[in-house]
């Protein structure tokens, strides 16, 4: 396995995931560098949603290892040079579980459905693991969730119950959740595509908002106008494979592969 790069905030080396006989992720290396924007495109699935829950630790790697800001995720800390030799199973001791919590706290997620609690405001929403996760009380916890709606223009809908919300409010109540947490990186999957279609750019501009306000993030998106304007680098994916990786000019306007050049003439 390669070693992870030192500056890269998240660093994917050599990944492979399997369901039983189902190996869906092939050999899979990136890095994400602070502040830098990912759009992952490809086919369903192509191993994208499989991908970003390895990165988000949803699901546990079956090879290689994913390393956020040099540590490897969810496994206690190997020294280089072990790399060269290291063998997933010789340390498959766990982190110990607050170091392990740290690292989960450091990535926010965003998913196609929302999962409010539906019987929450949107504050209460936002508040929730504020209180239970990391034991703030519950003035500052509030005072939190209200900055973070209005970072998401909510500020007008912060004691509705989701019912009373759109799809596009409810999603941008998600983001301000894990806004909340204050994570060192956002990873978006799919995140407008159970939008109707009206409600999608509200979701788009308070993402590009973050973006350009500096936040790391990973998006599995269809959204090629959101690729082409917010991404700083596009990868494509196939088969469980990156086949194609480089900015947004290079991707979409002179693809090399001829299954990012069939897919973009599909979505395009
Ligand atoms: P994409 O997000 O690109 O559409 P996915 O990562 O969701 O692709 O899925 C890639 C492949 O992995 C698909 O064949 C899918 O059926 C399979 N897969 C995903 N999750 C699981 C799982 N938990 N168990 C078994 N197979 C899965
Ligand atoms: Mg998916």
């Amino acid at each position: 396995m390669d070693p992870p790069n030192p500056k890269a905030l998240l660093s994917v080396r050599n990944v492979h995931k399997a369901f039983g006989q189902l190996h869906v992720l092939k050999d899979v290396s990136l890095d994400v560098m602070p502040g830098e924007v990912w759009v992952l495109l490809g086919p369903s699935g192509s191993g994208k949603s499989t991908l970003l829950r390895c990165m988000g630790e949803l699901e546990e790697v079956s090879a290689g290892a994913i390393f956020l800001d040099g540590q490897l995720l969810g496994i206690e800390e190997v020294t280089p040079p072990a790399w060269k030799f290291w063998d997933r199973s010789a340390h498959l001791q766990k982190l110990p579980g607050a170091k392990r919590a740290e690292q989960r706290r450091a990535m926010g997620m965003v998913f196609q459905r929302f999962n409010l609690f539906p019987h929450m405001t949107a504050c209460e929403n936002v508040m929730c693991a504020l209180r239970l996760v990391k034991k703030w009380d519950k003035e500052k916890a509030k005072a939190e969730a209200l900055k973070q709606l209005e970072k998401v223009g909510l500020q007008d809908r912060v004691d509705h119950y989701p019912a009373q919300l759109s799809g596009g409010q409810q999603q941008r109540v998600a983001i301000a959740r894990a806004l909340a947490m204050d994570p060192e990186l956002m990873l978006f999957d799919e995140p407008t595509s159970a939008l109707d279609p009206e409600l999608v750019g509200e979701v788009l501009a308070v993402m590009k908002e973050l973006a350009e306000g500096g936040m790391t993030m990973v998006v599995v998106t269809h959204e090629i106008g959101f690729a082409k304007e917010v991404a700083d680098r596009i990868a494509f994916m196939d088969e469980g494979q990156i086949v194609e990786v480089g900015n947004a000019e290079q991707v979409l306007s002179n693809p090399q592969h001829p299954r990012t050049k069939e897919f973009l003439s599909k979505v395009l």
